[in-house]
């Protein structure tokens, strides 16, 4: 039994199932079988095959999720797809990855196209959820320093810090969602061409950078929400309804904590290598890992060092490094006493996690920085620039214990008081990228996302315009008769 397939409750009639194959007594592993669900003719279901809708969800509800049961239902050989593994009518077995885990990986592999996929749709909601709060924060005032002057809530500090850092992660990460697009496209039809050494690199970046997006949408929208007030609670808003449509996101097409995963299985592989002797791993995304000890030193005390791409690079990959040693040390400190098993599982809550999200925020920055190297240096690149700036502060400010030691609170300090000089010094250009992004009225569709800033008069536009609005409510005499009662 499988619950919430989109379009089988209502109108597929074939599905593919993965399932195991056992043929002749001996178990294959995962395969894919095409399976005939409902009749083609009137849409009736094959016999054996029960089919319920999965209710209402959070929600996306125009979405048809369906459970499917199978009770022994029977497909003829070929059903099966058999690029990876060909059984004949006799019962012969070929499959051109003999090893069973291998095979079962690769099999999987294609879901990748959906979680490359995800990461646009995530970025684009992350721009329309930008757009509604940025503009909103610009048009708001409360308080100021002087009387009867108002500041806009854009303009504090703590606001800006709440709101920017998912802005700025979900700009600079375009250049990485259009990249590990142009990877899959490149390489997706040699999935399962084991040479091919980039689809496990391909499949360990795109099993990061799906967490990492998806996280920081549904964590960003959360803050819009409370950073717009009340009105953020409006339906008109949209904050609300995006939330729940979104906040799948992170479970289908691979649950996040179980995808990223992958990436950590990845990185233990390429530091083995590194501790096993092995000089060259062939991977660049990888080229930081080393099971050397690590040096750090750079003094992070002015703004000349940060201005440095080479010292923000080198940032990240020391605590993507840093993180890796720790996670692998942990295994390493373990493994005899629990097994693999154990000794893997307790690394993913002692340091595995977080060297997987920093090697993919590592592949953004480098991703970023490739895009603008090749830009002039003007306006558009400075800017670029100081959200990069922005962006690793951020990821060195909240790395926790891993750079303990490493960084001291001098320098803890003086990345604050940078960020927040940062912060105020790019808030109109961020709110005037959006101007460029196609964020128009039709696509962001909330009254308080439009360029014109007239965010008060649309909202109660839409107000005026719904029915039921105003006036008495119907039952005004019941509560006259309640009050008006002995
Ligand atoms: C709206 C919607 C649409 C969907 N559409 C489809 C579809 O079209 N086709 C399809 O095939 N599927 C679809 N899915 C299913 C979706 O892919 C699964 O829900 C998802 O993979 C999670 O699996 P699960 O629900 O069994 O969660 P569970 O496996 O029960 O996970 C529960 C929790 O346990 C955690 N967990 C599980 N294993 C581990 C582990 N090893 N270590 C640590 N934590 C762990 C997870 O992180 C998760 O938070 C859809 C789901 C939804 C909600």
């Amino acid at each position: 039994m499988k619950f919430w397939i989109g379009g089988a409750a209502q109108s597929a009639n074939m599905c593919i199932v993965a399932a195991n194959m056992t043929v002749k007594g001996k178990d294959y592993g995962l395969h894919l079988f095409v399976v005939e669900i409902r009749d083609n003719t009137n849409h009736d279901l094959i016999p054996g095959v029960i089919i319920g809708d999965c209710g209402l969800k959070q929600g996306i509800n125009g979405v048809d999720n369906g459970f499917i049961y199978f009770r022994a239902v029977r497909v003829p050989l070929d059903s099966l797809l058999d690029k990876v593994t060909q059984v004949s009518a006799s019962g012969e077995v070929h499959s051109i990855i003999e090893n069973k885990n291998k095979r079962f990986a690769l099999q999987l592999s294609a879901l990748s196209e959906g979680r490359v996929k995800i990461a646009f749709t995530t970025l684009t909601a992350g721009l329309k959820g930008a757009a509604i709060v940025l503009r909103y924060a610009a048009v708001r005032r409360q308080f100021g320093k002087e009387k009867y002057v108002e500041s806009s809530v854009i303009d504090y500090p703590g606001y800006q810090q709440r709101i920017f850092p998912y802005i700025i992660m979900t700009i600079v990460s375009c250049f990485a969602g259009m990249e590990s697009n142009r990877l899959w496209q490149d390489n997706y039809h040699q999935i399962l061409d084991q040479k091919n050494r980039t689809i496990e690199e391909m499949h360990a970046i795109i099993s990061c950078l799906k967490p990492i997006l998806t996280w920081n949408l549904l964590n960003g929208l959360n803050e819009f929400r409370t950073a717009m007030g009340g009105l953020g609670y409006s339906k008109h808003a949209v904050i609300p309804q995006m939330i729940d449509d979104y906040h799948v996101m992170v479970t289908w097409e691979g649950e996040n904590h179980v995808l990223i995963q992958q990436t950590g299985k990845f990185l233990l592989k390429q530091y083995f290598k590194k501790l096993s002797g092995e000089t060259t791993n062939g991977f660049a995304s990888t080229d930081y890992v080393t099971a050397e000890p690590l040096k750090w030193n750079h003094k992070l005390t002015n703004m000349a060092v940060l201005s440095s791409e080479d010292v923000l690079h080198s940032l990240l990959t020391f605590r993507a490094a840093k993180a890796l040693q720790v996670a692998f040390n942990h295994i390493q400190s373990r493994v005899g006493e629990v097994g693999d098993f154990d000794a893997f599982n307790e690394s993913t809550v002692f340091g595995l996690t977080e060297a997987s999200i920093y090697y993919g925020e590592l592949y953004i920055f480098r991703c970023s920085i490739a895009e603008l190297s090749k830009r002039p240096n003007d306006e558009n690149k400075k800017f670029m620039m100081q959200l990069l700036q922005l962006f690793v502060i951020e990821r060195v400010l909240t790395s926790g214990t891993i750079l303990m030691g490493y960084i001291s609170e001098e320098e803890v300090n003086f990345l604050r008081k940078a960020r927040i000089e940062l912060n105020n010094a790019i808030r109109f250009n961020l709110l005037k990228s959006l101007d460029y992004l196609f964020l128009e009225e039709h696509v962001v569709v909330s009254p308080f996302g439009n360029k014109d800033g007239d965010m008060y008069g649309r909202f109660i536009s839409k107000l005026l315009g719904e029915q039921g609005n105003f006036g008495k409510p119907a039952f005004w005499r019941e509560i006259w008769e309640l009050k008006n009662s002995n």
